[in-house]
């Protein structure tokens, strides 16, 4: 709900200072005039009376708030009940004799109160015509009409609707063990599936995770072969090599002058590198950890050999 702070009164002379004891108490006022929510709110904040409200609503639903929620506001000509309520001046939509507001200003009285209740832990409010209740009238505390015949006739409703927003949503039940799970997508490959679950995580699905079904197949879907293992080719280079195994830079040709190193396999018993690439007949490209990736040359006279797993 917007609320207006623009006229806040904070003149020491036209409130009671902080409160004495905690907020418990509505106490709805009308302002015995037809104007506008903003004239009334300026008048309020303007006025040398000692005069406050908490907020103040207009015809059309708007809100000001008139005085800080913490300070004991000057609205009920008592200063023991003040002190724990929080004071509304509405604006009238009709004069006398009724003193009529606008539906629009009961609703938005309404609303307000809901957040006042719970933020103020009021768990629930009763309107009983008399003081038990916590919805108060001014006329109980000094000689006035105030709020009016038309706003006191609304205060059993007042009460019904503030308890309404205060009850909390019922949540429904679980059905027994039932469990109702959403999926999102489904992957062949770890990798793609773990890249999902990310996304979901990071998109607020904190509860999300990943769901091994193993090889399950829907009855209608025509049974697939079984995808073939993955397997990598290497390259052995035998340790009867003691000549150096020249390695080359990807991007040069893997001829002996752009050698940029050689491997000494005969000095580790033989060596073996994963086949990354093959950018040429024999020529295998293998990362090296004195290089980084590099090209070697496998022609089929060098002592090597390719093995799969
Ligand atoms: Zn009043």
């Amino acid at each position: 709900m917007d609320i207006n702070r623009d006229y806040i009164v904070t003149d020491r002379k036209k409130h009671g200072g902080p409160r004495k004891k905690a907020i418990r108490v509505l106490i709805p006022h009308h302002n015995a005039g037809v104007v506008s929510g903003q004239g009334l709110a300026s008048y309020i904040k303007t006025t040398t009376r000692a005069l406050s409200a908490t907020y103040i609503i207009g015809q059309k639903g708007e809100v000001f708030q008139g005085l800080d929620e913490s300070l004991e506001p000057y609205t009920t000509s008592n200063r023991a009940i003040d002190t724990e309520a929080i004071t509304f001046e509405i604006a009238n939509s009709k004069g006398a004799p009724n003193w009529e507001i606008s539906n629009a200003s009961f609703d938005a009285l309404v609303e307000l109160s809901i957040d006042i209740c719970k933020r103020h832990g009021i768990k629930e409010v009763s309107y009983t015509g008399d003081k038990r209740g916590n919805i108060h009238l001014h006329k109980w505390y000094a000689s006035t009409s105030c709020p009016g015949p038309y706003v006191e006739s609304l205060m059993p409703e007042y009460a019904r609707r503030i308890n309404e927003g205060l009850k909390p949503k019922p949540t429904p039940k679980p059905e027994g063990d039932k469990m109702y799970k959403i999926q999102i997508g489904a992957y062949s490959v770890k990798a793609n599936a773990d890249k999902a679950l990310k996304e979901a995580i990071a998109k607020g699905y904190k509860d999300a995770y990943i769901v091994d079904s193993g090889s399950v197949t829907k009855p209608s879907d025509p049974i697939k072969p079984a995808p073939k293992p993955v397997t990598k080719e290497y390259v052995q280079l035998s340790k009867e090599v003691t000549t150096g195994w020249r390695v080359y830079p990807l991007n040069k040709e893997p001829v002996v002058k752009n050698a940029i190193g050689s491997l000494q396999p005969h000095k580790f018993g033989g060596l073996e590198y994963e086949v990354l690439a093959r950018p040429m007949t024999d020529l295998v490209t293998i990362q090296t950890r004195d290089w980084g990736k590099v090209n070697i040359y496998i022609g089929k006279e060098t002592a090597h050999k390719i093995v799969r797993k």
